[in-house]
């Protein structure tokens, strides 16, 4: 994988270096001809996005693309369960000039009230041990579409499993977004989020989990493959305080390299919260929109809801998490 470079052109350069604490550094002509002198890299990256591989609307080499749009250098392509999305979105992100981070997204089995979501990066072998579990986890996936659409035709609601398919545009990455998009055509939701609320998400009555594995699990699978587990937007589990920390104290311990703190739909005091968690246990500060395209149409590559702004220094740290690194 290319090594970040040092290049500090990015047009948001003095508000990055402010959000990532950094005093501005001012482009000086007269130094032309110097030694390099070297300053901290204050590019922006988003390392939370999804394509049409998973639940996202934009096909993965057109994440590159809405990445270089805006200002990013880095990206990474994390989809739900698969890694099929990578080749294509890295020959784009090559051709663009920025650098692909290989990753996936992996759900667990719930805690507390809500889901665990782990992303993994810098896995890009489809037969390493991490590739070969992600194959298990998509069967596991269409078993859980098939028992929902069964659920969903049970309450009553006039959808199909092949409707479904349909707008996902394929049996490959059906996920729960998908039967909320065909539950608002059908006029039984008036959006996605009231379809979540009304049928499926946690504890609704269309819900049917799929989670098998738990967090230390994933994190040793993500190791064995030469990756690193991220604790992906850690509120969605439902838990906040002493009960979070107690989590997180427990994945660090079992080999996550890493938090996302600075996520698209967090407030600047979450955020904050969760960066002072990452810290207390040694995990790096990840962050990224978690950009989904239609299904999620608040969060935008790179600044999310335009508030964003990850530094690349944070990708520098998370590679250092790296088995053997
Ligand atoms: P699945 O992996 O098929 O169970 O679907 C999980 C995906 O559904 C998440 O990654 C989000 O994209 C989406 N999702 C989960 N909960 C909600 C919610 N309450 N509102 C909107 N989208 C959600
Ligand atoms: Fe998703
Ligand atoms: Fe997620
Ligand atoms: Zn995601």
């Amino acid at each position: 994988m290319p090594r970040l470079g040092h290049t500090i052109t990015s047009p948001c350069q003095p508000s990055l270096a402010a959000a990532a604490g950094y005093p501005p550094v001012v482009a000086d002509a007269t130094r032309r001809g110097a030694d390099p002198v070297p300053v901290a890299s204050l590019q922006m990256i988003d390392l939370h996005t999804h394509s049409t591989v998973s639940d996202g609307s934009d096909p993965p080499a057109r994440i590159p693309e809405l990445a270089a749009e805006a200002g990013c250098s880095a990206v990474a392509l994390t989809d739900h369960d698969s890694l099929a999305g990578i080749a294509p979105a890295r020959l784009r992100a090559g051709e663009l000039g920025i650098t692909l981070v290989p990753g996936c997204e992996v759900s667990c089995l719930p805690v507390g009230s809500g889901g665990l979501h782990v992303l993994i990066y810098f896995v890009d072998d489809a037969g390493s041990e991490l590739g070969v579990e992600l194959g298990r986890l998509r069967v596991d996936r269409r078993e859980r579409n098939l028992a929902l659409a069964e659920r969903l035709a049970d309450l009553g609601m006039p959808i199909t499993y092949d409707q479904v398919v349909a707008a996902a545009g394929g049996e490959e990455g059906v996920g729960r977004p998908h039967f909320a998009e065909v539950l608002v055509a059908v006029g039984a939701a008036d959006s996605i989020d009231d379809a979540f609320e009304r049928y499926l998400a946690n504890g609704r009555p269309g819900y049917v989990p799929k989670g098998r594995l738990d967090g230390a699990e994933v994190a040793r699978l993500a190791r064995a493959s030469g990756g690193v587990a991220v604790l992906a937007h850690p509120y969605s589990t439902g838990l906040v305080g002493a009960e979070l920390a107690q989590l997180v104290g427990r994945l660090a311990g079992a080999g996550f390299g890493g938090l996302e703190a600075m996520y698209g739909r967090y407030s600047p005091r979450q955020r904050q919260e969760l960066g002072n968690l990452a810290r207390r246990f040694d995990l790096v500060v990840t962050g990224g929109s978690d950009h989904h395209g239609l299904s999620k149409p608040d969060l935008t590559v790179g600044t999310g809801r335009g508030d964003l702004k990850v530094p690349d220094s944070v990708l520098a740290r998370l590679e250092e998490r790296r088995p053997g690194a």
